[in-house]
Formats: C-alpha cells, structure tokens, sequence
C-alpha cells in the first residue's frame, strides 16, 4: 500500500519556476537546464521502480516515497521506504545508464561510456548512512530493535554492473528494478519473525509522514540571480505566457485567451519556490504580481486560502508546505 506517494522534487519545481521566470536569452538557462534535465532523469528513474514495488501485497507493505527527516544535526533523505511486520527497507535509486563499476577499495561508483569515465558517490556510504540516521530517528521514537535493510536500486535495466572485486553481501544489495520483489522476498526468508504489529506499522507510518520535512534550496543564490532577474505578473496555467491581464475579476491570457480566477495562485507559489520566504506581505504580493491596488492583494491573498500572522499593517501570510 502506498502511504506517501512520490512527488515532484521541490527542486525541479523551483528550477521549472526560475526558468519560467527568467528572460529567454538570459546567460544562466542553459546551466538551470541542464540541472533541471539531471533531477528530471533522476526523478524519472525513481518512478520507473514503482511499477515493480506494486507487485507487493498491498496489506503486507507499507510505502513511503521521499522521506526528508530531520537527523541530530541535519536532515536525510531517503528515495523510498517500505515497512514490513518483519523489517524496514530502505532503497536507494540510481538512475545512471553505461557500465557501473562499484569500487568498494576507494568507495566510489565509476561509470563507463565508451572511453569515458566518470565517479559518483558510493551509494552503499549513502544508504548506510541513511540506515544509520533512520536507526537513531526510530530510538527517539521508541522503535527499537527492528531490522534495517537496504538496497540499492539501478533503475536503468541497460546498466551494466560491475565491480572490482567480488564481494557477496554488496553482491545481494545491488538490483536492477526488475528483481526488487524478488530480493525482498529473499529478505523474508532471513527475517522471518514479525516484529511489528499492524497498529504499529500503521503508527510509525503517521509519524512518518508527519516529520517528512521539504527543502527548499537557495535556488536564486545558487545561480547568483536575485528575485529582479524574474520576470513578475501572473503566468498563464495553460501556455505559461507572462504577464496575464487582469480584465473584469479574471486573468486573462494575451497569447491563447484562457480566462481564470484563480491563475494567480500558482504565481504566488513562484514566489515562495524562488525566494525560500516563509511568509509574503501585501507589498512583496503586488510587486511580485504586477498588482496596483492595496485592496485588491489584500482581497486575493484573504481568498488564497494561506493563513496569516500579525493584524493590519504588518500582517504577512504563510507559506504552505509545498
Ligand atoms: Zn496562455
């Protein structure tokens, strides 16, 4: 059963704001392009396993896709978490196509195109740092003693993998996506004795849920641009044509004419996915939005369903979990 449903990355959202927002010659797009092509290929190869995980039994697994918990000092990241009664299983996705050739000598992962090499974090560091990190977060819940798993998931089925020397227990926690089930179901066979009860996979599963925590990244700073690089006004939900006119209460496209009330909650999002601004005040709204009138922000930011903090002047309205 899946719990929590993989979404978008936060980042490709921020990325396809900025892009949106940025004039068409401008120099950095190329660069926030090709970034935005590598998360889509990652995000992409990360969907492309939920095929295969839906051939576990419903009431037997629990799913949970993009976690972000917060550990002692920072938060981890994990691409997909299934609970069972018997053990908790963490899969890290690789989604890099050529010859992979797993180097557990120096701890990094080398792929091959032709006479190309080029090196990648060891996925094993990172899963076992993320079952490390899920082990000392499961402590502070009162989950002891549950057997952690990982595995790490090539999700390209024309990846070839390698390694430099053979080793057999980082043999069994490589897969291609194919063969998932196959090898959780040979984790069964090792852990065969239930220690969670359904009540408590259910209750670990909220609690989950509940800690997941999104990042925003700095994305601005991180291309050196400032908010004044972007394009304002209202974009088009339909052909992201900027500015819309507002003409009689409605938005309205100059390039392909949609109509709608509502277009301008999506640029309020812009707002919030390019500045990591926890809140928006009436002056930040209009000058975002292109909108002239105090009366008129006040009306669509009441109507944006945001909640607010502080009264009359300095009243500022919150930003949603994304
Ligand atoms: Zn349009």
């Amino acid at each position: 059963m899946i719990i929590k449903e993989r979404t978008k990355p936060t980042v490709m959202l921020q990325l396809e704001a900025l892009l949106r927002r940025l004039p068409a010659q401008h120099r950095k797009r190329s660069q926030i392009e090709a970034d935005l092509a590598r998360y889509t290929a990652g995000y992409n190869g990360e969907k492309s396993i939920d095929y295969h995980l839906s051939f576990l039994p419903e009431k037997e697994f629990f799913i949970l896709h993009d976690l972000r918990l917060p550990s002692a000092s920072h938060f981890f990241q994990m691409d997909t978490l299934i609970l069972h009664a018997n053990f908790i299983l963490i899969l890290e996705v690789k989604n890099i196509s050529g010859t992979l050739v797993f180097d557990q000598n120096f701890h990094q992962l080398i792929r091959r195109i032709g006479e190309k090499e080029e090196a990648f974090p060891d996925p094993f560091l990172q899963a076992a740092r993320h079952k490390k990190q899920l082990q000392q977060w499961l402590a502070t819940k009162y989950f002891n003693d549950i057997p952690l798993e990982f595995l790490v998931v090539i999700s390209s089925p024309s990846t070839l993998i390698k390694m430099v020397t053979f080793n057999q227990s980082f043999y069994k926690k490589i897969v291609h996506s194919a063969v998932i089930c196959d090898r959780i179901n040979e984790l069964l066979l090792i852990q065969r004795s239930p220690l969670l009860e359904q009540t408590s996979i259910r209750r670990l599963s909220r609690l989950l849920q509940k800690n997941h925590t999104i990042k925003l990244k700095p994305v601005l700073e991180q291309y050196q641009l400032k908010l004044s690089d972007c394009s304002t006004g209202v974009y088009c939900p339909s052909c992201l044509a900027l500015p819309m006119n507002r003409i009689h209460g409605k938005w309205v496209c100059r390039e392909c004419t949609r109509q709608s009330e509502k277009a301008y909650l999506s640029s309020l999002e812009d707002y919030f996915l390019l500045t990591n601004s926890p809140a928006i005040s009436n002056k930040e709204f209009r000058s975002f939005l292109n909108i002239h009138s105090k009366t008129m922000a006040f009306n669509l930011l009441s109507a944006s369903g945001l909640k607010h903090v502080n009264a009359r002047k300095s009243r500022v309205y919150l930003r949603n979990n994304l």
